[in-house]
């Protein structure tokens, strides 16, 4: 390893985390512009979506029917920034679903505060509704979450979250949508 590529990991390893996500200084003021209240409303929720019906579509479908933030993190794997999402400080009851696809994901009730920045669960409603992968981006071995029904990009899940699971599923605000429960 010469010099500079010493430097590049040393300055990589600087801007990881400690909730193990990576921060991307470039991305910052793009994600200032884009606020969440900008989203699009794109997704019929879908309670009886499963991997029965898998949603494919190509690349340019996507980028149409998303924002270009949301394109950003569900289909290329991107970050939101912490303590920037709408789910972050968000304790309503109800149910989280794919903003990409309407898979239903996540019960609010599995939901803590981690202090992370991002949403955290303790477990999707069942497993087989996300997929779990290695991710060995950024110099790290992580696990990565995606939605089982349309393959886009969720967050990572890591093992320091509260008894019993013992599980984080750390979630990007952006990658979901929420409904709220009927009282
Ligand atoms: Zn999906």
């Amino acid at each position: 390893m010469n010099n500079s590529s010493l430097i590049t990991v040393m300055l990589l390893a600087f801007t990881i985390n400690s909730c193990g996500f990576e921060r991307s200084p470039d991305t910052n003021k793009k994600e200032d512009s884009l606020t969440t209240k900008n989203k699009k409303s794109l997704v019929n929720l879908n309670e009886g979506a499963n991997m029965d019906n898998p949603v494919v579509k190509s690349e340019e479908e996507w980028k149409k029917e998303l924002t270009p933030e949301q394109y950003r993190v569900l289909r290329e794997k991107g970050t939101e920034r912490p303590f920037t999402g709408k789910f972050d400080e968000f304790f309503e009851h109800g149910t989280y679903y794919c903003a990409a696809c309407g898979n239903s994901l996540f019960e609010s009730e599995t939901k803590y505060n981690s202090g992370c920045g991002w949403p955290a669960f303790a477990h999707a409603i069942e497993n087989k509704r996300v997929k779990l992968q290695t991710d060995k981006s950024h110099g790290m071995i992580r696990t990565e979450v995606l939605c089982t029904r349309c393959d886009s990009h969720l967050g990572h899940v890591f093992d320091d979250g509260p008894k019993p699971t013992g599980q984080r599923y750390c979630i990007n605000s952006i990658s979901l949508d929420f409904k709220k429960k009927k009282k």
